[in-house]
């Protein structure tokens, strides 16, 4: 066995180690592909399984997740732990994780072990536990997220307001492109609005498919979140969620036909806010969104559309 040292630093990335180890486990661990033979698993895909092996990407993540030496840092899906343990190695002061799959719980107990009273382990689905409860602030969130439940974890996260000082979270690149896009582009819509009206949020970087065992089909790309301390503009959460669904679920149709599924009164809101009743949903700023939101809100309209994002 190879400790989890510069050898397996060289072997798995050629990443300089100087960099890596800031504080280094008590027990030597061995690389993540011996652990995995060793316990005899292999990826489940239904849960979103693919896997970082390389400590060079691990170590970027982790080192791109802000100081780690205060508070909690709280990792969903640890699976065999290889970003755990780069949190850990890059001075992590406490780790909780939660992890759905069982299979993980020996793996991640041997970690707990190299890095006493550092790491704890959370059996159990992150869509059911209310992360802003645990351990302390400041909390931080750092996931290589299974991509099935990705954005609905991402919007509860973001329901809890500032509880988190910051969300550091591996997309598929085509979801991270809809968390960024503005407005005019083909990637705004709903997802974009919901986040950046409550988030600011940056694109870190890309990671191709190569870089994980097994390769997804598809680019995944690292994305900052950062909670804002009051969304940037007034409105109703529920009434601007009803207002950028009823106007991207029929793209192609201007407001003052989309939105009548907000208001029979579509077409006046959309004239007393001073917005083109032709205009598209793509074409409004997160600004207009809310000032139609406000708008629908004070006349208290009735029904909504309800597909999830
Ligand atoms: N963090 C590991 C890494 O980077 O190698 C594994 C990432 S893998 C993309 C996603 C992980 O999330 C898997 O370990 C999977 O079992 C776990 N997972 C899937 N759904 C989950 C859920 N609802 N709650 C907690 N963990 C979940």
């Amino acid at each position: 066995m190879t400790g989890h040292g510069a050898d397996d630093a060289e072997e798995e990335s050629g990443f300089d180690p100087g960099k890596r180890l800031v504080t280094p486990p008590i027990h030597p661990l061995p690389p993540l592909r011996d652990v995995i033979a060793r316990h005899g698993l292999s990826a489940n895909r239904a849960l979103g399984q693919n896997f970082l092996f390389d400590l060079n990407l691990t170590g970027r993540i982790a080192r791109s997740a802000g100081p780690l030496d205060a508070g909690s840092i709280i990792e969903i899906g640890p699976g065999p732990g290889g970003l755990t343990r780069a949190l850990l190695d890059h001075g992590a002061r406490e780790v909780i994780v939660i992890e759905r799959d069982r299979r993980f719980q020996p793996i991640l107990a041997e970690i707990a072990a190299a890095y006493p009273g550092r790491l704890h382990i959370i059996d159990g689905d992150a869509l059911k536990v209310d992360a802003a409860k645990l351990g302390q602030a400041p909390r931080r969130i750092v996931a290589n997220l299974p991509y099935n439940v990705a954005t609905p974890l991402l919007l509860a996260w973001l329901d809890s307001g500032t509880a988190f000082t910051s969300l550091t979270l591996m997309f598929q690149k085509e979801v991270a492109d809809r968390l960024i896009a503005k407005p005019r582009t083909k990637d705004y819509g709903r997802l974009s609005i919901a986040t950046q009206w409550r988030a600011e949020v940056k694109r870190l970087f890309d990671v191709p498919p190569r870089a994980f065992t097994p390769p997804p089909k598809v680019t995944s790309t690292v994305v900052q979140l950062i909670p804002r301390a009051e969304p940037l503009y007034p409105a109703d959460a529920e009434m601007l969620e009803k207002v950028a669904a009823a106007a991207f679920g029929q793209r192609r149709k201007m407001l003052r036909q989309s939105l009548r599924q907000v208001s029979p009164q579509a077409e006046e809101v959309l004239v007393a806010t001073g917005i083109a009743p032709t205009a598209r949903g793509e074409e409004l700023s997160i600004e207009e969104f809310c000032k139609l939101a406000r708008a629908f809100k004070a006349r208290r309209a009735p029904g909504a559309a309800t597909a999830p994002l």
